[in-house]
């Protein structure tokens, strides 16, 4: 069966899409710990530790999250773009990309931030806009 990401990527869940090409998606996490907090996906490959991935996969994964990134730092003001890799929740590889104002913000234990429907496609119109800049 699919997983949650797989229908994402398909398009049979919404999601607040930044940036896309053949083999990667990338679009808002539901539950940010910073506005624009990106989720980066590989569509056709559902195992759910990063480390498992074809060498192949895994390097288009991070090269795709670094365009994301960059994409990111010009639509949402911070200082650094943090990553981090857990899947302790959904079992479809992913990268988290948070944008920071200091290390603090890169903590799970933290309360998610508050973001209305409106700022959300607000956002990731910005991040796709600077992606499809690139
Ligand atoms: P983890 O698997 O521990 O890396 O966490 C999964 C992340 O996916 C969490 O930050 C969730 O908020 C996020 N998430 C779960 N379901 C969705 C969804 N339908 N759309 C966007 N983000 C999601």
């Amino acid at each position: 069966m699919a997983t949650i990401f797989t229908r994402i990527a398909n398009g049979e869940i919404p999601s607040y899409k930044v940036a896309e090409d053949a083999d990667f998606y990338a679009f808002l996490d539901i539950n940010p710990l910073a506005k624009g907090h990106t989720l980066v996906i590989p569509k056709h490959v559902e195992d759910d530790y990063i480390f498992h991935l074809d060498e192949q996969t895994y390097a288009g994964l991070w090269a795709f999250a670094r365009k994301v990134a960059v994409a990111l730092k010009a639509a949402v003001p911070c200082q650094r773009v943090g990553v981090c890799v857990l899947g302790m929740e959904v079992p479809h590889t992913h990268i988290h990309l948070v944008p920071l104002q200091s290390e603090k913000d890169l903590n799970f234990a933290n309360p998610r931030a508050v973001v209305t429907p409106e700022e959300n496609a607000r956002i990731a119109a910005s991040i796709l806009k600077e992606y499809e800049n690139l």
